[in-house]
């Protein structure tokens, strides 16, 4: 008699522990929600097998105008940890996340990190007003190896506080990440070495801190998040001239109609597509130095 309810207890133990985790999660693992793809690269490295790790926006979406589908809201029910960065949908959707789900734990994962304004041409004179561009600071912290390193002390810190019995495992592997993200960034500045020239222009300004790390000047094309206006535009183009631009970078979901355009007129022997949401983060910024060598030697 005594082992039947033992086995009952088993069996409802078991159910229970199936039901707090959403379909496809494995039990036992510590389920982390990111907001964007290079987030969960850091999870992963961090955490490895003891963790579950999904991100909200996926490579494709731009985190500027991103809104989840109902099926990624339902997602979170599991979530023990949800990791911010601060782009954009954050503000919006934060509230509804916790909502969702009052027991999840939300950490900032780029908490220390001091954002610069929002790269605009028009600071390197390009004519035009900076309206919408004021207290508007650049969210793309990720692409620079030294924050990236404080987003994995973050991660890492924030595993560590839900789970202390494991505190040792993230300490490892925190320190075995650095390792790797010093590594890459060698790496970029190797392939950067024989450069010449150090413009480039982009359609959307998402590598200011890439840039800021290894002496680059970003010519964006977008004026706060807008297209240019024709006389913009025309500044813009006298700009890529004069510091003879060979290298446009455009992304996924922008209009690549004028990303030709402005490429042909300037003469540009390249358009780079280029994904600043890669969730193989070595490998973008290994790309990303690639393109640029090429084009500005
Ligand atoms: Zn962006």
């Amino acid at each position: 008699m005594k082992k039947v309810i033992l086995y009952l207890l088993v069996f409802l133990l078991a159910l229970s522990a199936c039901g707090a985790q959403p379909t496809g999660v494995p039990d036992n693992k510590i389920l982390v929600t990111v907001s964007i793809p290079p987030q969960a690269w850091v999870v992963e490295q961090i955490g490895g097998d003891l963790v579950s790790v999904q991100a909200m926006a996926g490579p494709s979406d731009d985190p500027h105008t991103y809104e989840p589908k109902p099926a990624q809201m339902a997602a979170l029910a599991g979530t023990e940890l949800y990791l911010t960065i601060g782009v954009e949908f954050e503000q919006a959707w934060l509230p509804r996340f916790t909502a969702s789900n009052p027991k999840m734990s939300v950490v900032d994962s780029a908490a220390g990190i001091t954002r610069m304004p929002m790269a605009s041409s028009i600071q390197l004179g390009v004519t035009g007003t900076q309206e919408g561009e004021q207290g508007m600071l650049d969210p793309h912290v990720w692409l620079s190896p030294a924050l990236l390193k404080q987003i994995a002390e973050n991660t890492a810190a924030a595993l560590a506080a839900l789970h202390p019995e494991s505190a040792a495992s993230f300490e490892d592997n925190l320190a075995a990440l650095e390792v790797q993200i010093d590594q890459v960034d060698q790496q970029v500045r190797n392939t950067l070495q024989g450069i010449t020239r150090n413009h480039f222009m982009i359609i959307h300004p998402a590598l200011g801190y890439f840039a800021r790390e290894y002496g680059l000047t970003m010519l964006p094309v977008e004026v706060g998040g807008q297209e240019p206006g024709p006389e913009q535009l025309a500044a813009l183009l006298d700009l890529a001239r004069e510091y003879q631009v060979s290298v446009l970078f455009t992304q996924q979901g922008f209009s690549t109609k004028m990303a030709e355009s402005i490429a042909s007129q300037i003469g540009a022997a390249q358009v780079v597509t280029s994904d600043p949401m890669a969730r193989d983060w070595p490998a973008n910024m290994l790309a990303m130095a690639k393109a640029l060598e090429g084009a500005l030697k």
